[in-house]
């Protein structure tokens, strides 16, 4: 963990700072001035610019190969630059199947779970509907208990892949489901998977990202984790951050405003 995400976090985590945007480094729109010059305008005192870490053969989302040293030159400029306005991390989203990652140039790591393993390779949980549906189809024989099992017990594993500082979107494998009503998440199986992944996470004493990222793009209309996990995790002692997930200038702080009661 850097020096500057200790003192970001020494601050109140508020809805003031928001610590996970992309750019146009990975598979965001913009770039890192402008997701900056977004922060400012809605009032941050803090942002966390961030890249996805490389994946071979995913470089139509993630930084792509021996991109990480001019993404974090052209941030360290940035920081140099608004200094006085506003205070720049510089972060890597660091998915728990990349290699590599030189996490140490890094203020933070956000540890992530995209994907699943499969005996066809990894398959994208939250990219499309109708790919985590043939996720389910093909590899799980349909049972969507078993992937969302899966799902949980890889993320229970991302503190010790990645040695991350922030876990990224507790819930992802639900993206699609409020849409798509893939399966009910009232069941009991699907609450023992998360809190058994939830009870490990606990344990590392790592903070959890609210993120509102499903929520700006239409998916949702509540962040990641739900409102009934983020109660779980508080009752265990679990401490947050606040996330859009914005991939353009717009989203940056995304439904901020009514965070602070959740927590
Ligand atoms: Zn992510
Ligand atoms: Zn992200």
């Amino acid at each position: 963990m850097g020096k500057a995400f200790d003192k970001a976090l020494a601050g109140v985590v508020s809805s003031r700072s928001d610590f996970h945007v992309h750019t146009h480094y990975c598979d965001g729109k913009d770039s890192p001035r402008d997701m900056v010059l977004s922060g400012i305008s809605k009032g941050l005192d803090t942002i966390g610019i961030v890249c996805h870490s490389y994946l071979p053969g995913e470089e139509d989302w993630c930084i792509r190969n021996h991109g990480y040293d001019a993404f974090i030159s052209e941030i360290s400029a940035l920081k140099s630059e608004f200094s006085n306005r506003i205070n720049i991390l510089c972060g890597v989203e660091h998915d728990m199947f990349s290699k590599d990652v030189p996490s140490s140039s890094f203020d933070y790591v956000i540890g992530a779970v995209h994907m699943i393993e499969t005996q066809a390779g990894l398959v994208s949980i939250d990219w499309k509907p109708e790919i985590t549906s043939e996720l389910c189809m093909r590899h799980f024989s349909g049972d969507w208990m078993a992937l969302c099992g899966r799902y949980y017990e890889t993320l229970s594993r991302v503190v010790e892949a990645t040695d991350c500082d922030i876990i990224a979107h507790f819930d992802l494998i639900s993206k699609f489901n409020q849409a798509c009503g893939f399966f009910d998440e009232s069941r009991a199986e699907y609450e023992t998977a998360w809190k058994r992944c939830a009870d490990a996470l606990l344990g590392s004493g790592r903070r959890f990202e609210i993120n509102t990222g499903a929520i700006s793009r239409g998916c949702r209309t509540e962040q990641y984790p739900s409102n009934g996990m983020i109660g779980y995790l508080k009752r265990g002692g679990a401490g947050f951050v606040f996330s859009s997930d914005a991939h353009e200038v717009d989203a940056v702080a995304f439904g901020f405003d009514a965070l602070p009661t959740l927590v």
